[in-house]
């Protein structure tokens, strides 16, 4: 008998029918101003859900191009055709979830960052600082350079596209409130 907590019927076909296919909201995709990859787009993401709705198999590709989803919904904004594209996005990740089992490494990692991590500002800190050294001892480079973030996902791989930590990266002054000064300056208290 299946779990009904795990039954899942993807995007509503009558979400997907709205995309008239116009392109207007390429340009308001990041993934796609970023990676230039109609699949990395709201219209080409909405058009591999339809080819799984109509029962093609849920491929590594697939997975990949919709977890590169920001589900930032700036594509909503933009399109003329009212596609309810933070809801189909939702839909296509939990039927994903329920059909695909994630591989092992991937589901602790993600208890321990939602269950644990951002829930806990002490162990944030302790991320922070650990990240920090990491960076800042020279580990990264000979990591990077080593090649055995090869056999990982893209996503780690990937440059980062973040600045570099700072020593007060999470630190004790998370929490601090910042008084605004006259000059724009700003103090805490
Ligand atoms: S703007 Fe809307 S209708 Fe046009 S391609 Fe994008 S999602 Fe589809
Ligand atoms: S929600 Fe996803 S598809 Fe839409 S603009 Fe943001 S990144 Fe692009």
């Amino acid at each position: 008998m299946t779990d009904s907590t795990t039954v899942s019927e993807g995007p509503k076909q009558a979400d997907l029918d709205r995309c008239v296919h116009c392109g207007l909201c390429l340009n308001a995709c990041p993934t796609y101003r970023e990676l230039g990859l109609e699949m990395d787009s709201p219209r080409g993401r909405i058009y591999q859900m339809v080819q799984v709705k109509e029962g093609a198999p849920i491929t590594p590709s697939y997975i990949e191009h919709i977890e590169l989803c920001l589900a930032c919904r700036a594509c909503e904004t933009a399109c003329p055709s009212g596609v309810p594209y933070g809801r189909i996005v939702e839909a296509a990740r939990a039927d994903i979830e329920a059909r695909e089992p994630q591989p092992w490494l991937k589901r602790t990692v993600r208890r321990f960052v939602f269950g644990h991590l951002l829930q806990s500002p002490r162990t944030l800190s302790a991320m922070g600082a650990a990240l920090y050294l990491y960076e800042a001892s020279g580990l990264q480079r000979l990591v990077r350079a080593s090649g055995v973030l090869n056999s990982l996902a893209r996503s780690a791989r990937s440059k980062p596209l973040r600045l570099a930590l700072s020593p007060r990266f999470s630190s004790a002054r998370s929490g601090t409130l910042f008084r605004l000064r006259a000059n724009g300056a700003t103090g805490s208290r």
